[in-house]
């Protein structure tokens, strides 16, 4: 028996990286998953890579209208919704004096707004049902990072944003927590390697250097710290941030 039989998870952005480790671990554990993702062909081939019932939608979770189609979409061909992880997202690193105003909005959207229409969405269900499990990806950076102002400003929101629905849900058996990721080797954190002009081994190895476990992140890891917070073992835990980062914000 799994902790998700019977369940619906939605997880935006899961197409690849921590997004498609989450929606692993939940059809791994016995739930039906909606992989949501900007292509939907690139969503589609990794839901078909997952055990068990699973469907592939395309989707710009920024879009207000298109996030309440894609959830209605789940329901329709999952049979209903009871998870959702805010997962999709983007950078667009700039210092500030040279970072652009697309740069800043784009950011803004994907995280904030996005976490927005698809929690909106949801909701709808979750409440109705007295039941639903959001996790919202925030980061370290959220603390502060060089280079980062829109990212961080949006990953701080997001924190707020996760308080919030933790208030306002809580009596209709909803859920709602965030885990702030540190260094986690992804496409996202190559890509970061390639700006600054380092190699992915050498920048894997400094950041891996930076936190106590002396190990850089997985999205694995990530992962098992989502279902636990949307299992039910954790329906007493709401309005929270975990920092998963190796103790990388201890020092
Ligand atoms: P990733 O490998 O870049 O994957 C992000 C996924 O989100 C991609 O498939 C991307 O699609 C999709 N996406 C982007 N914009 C979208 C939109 N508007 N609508 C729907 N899907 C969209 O990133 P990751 O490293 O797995 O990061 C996942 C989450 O964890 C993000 O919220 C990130 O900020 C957060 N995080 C990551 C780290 C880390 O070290 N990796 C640390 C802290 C927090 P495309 O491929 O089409 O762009």
């Amino acid at each position: 028996m799994g902790r998700f039989d019977e369940r619906v998870a939605v997880v935006t952005g899961a197409a690849r990286g921590i997004g498609l480790a989450i929606a692993t671990r939940f059809a791994e554990e016995g739930a039906s998953v909606a992989v949501l993702d900007l292509d939907e062909s690139a969503a589609q081939q990794a839901a078909s890579g997952l055990p068990g019932k699973a469907v592939g939608i395309g989707v710009d979770v920024a879009d207000v209208a298109g996030a309440e189609a894609a959830v209605d979409r789940v329901v329709a061909e999952l049979g209903g919704v009871h998870v959702l992880v805010n997962n999709a997202g983007i950078t667009r690193d700039n210092l500030l004096f040279k970072m652009s105003e697309t740069d800043w909005d784009l950011v803004m959207n994907v995280h904030l707004k996005g976490a927005f229409a698809m929690t909106k969405a949801a909701q709808k269900h979750f409440v109705e049902q007295r039941y639903g499990k959001i996790v919202n990806l925030s980061s370290v950076s959220a603390l502060g990072n060089r280079g980062q102002a829109n990212y961080s400003a949006a990953k701080m929101g997001v924190q707020g944003f996760t308080r919030t629905l933790g208030i306002e849900l809580g009596p209709f058996g909803v859920n709602a927590n965030a885990i702030a990721p540190g260094f986690i080797a992804t496409d996202m954190t190559d890509a970061t390697a390639q700006r600054v002009g380092m190699s992915v081994e050498d920048f894997r190895a400094a950041a891996a250097n930076r936190n106590p476990v002396k190990r850089v992140g997985h999205p694995e890891d990530i992962a098992a710290i989502a279902a636990f917070l949307c299992s039910d073992e954790a329906s007493y835990v709401t309005g929270q941030t975990l920092y998963v980062d190796g103790g990388a914000t201890l020092v």
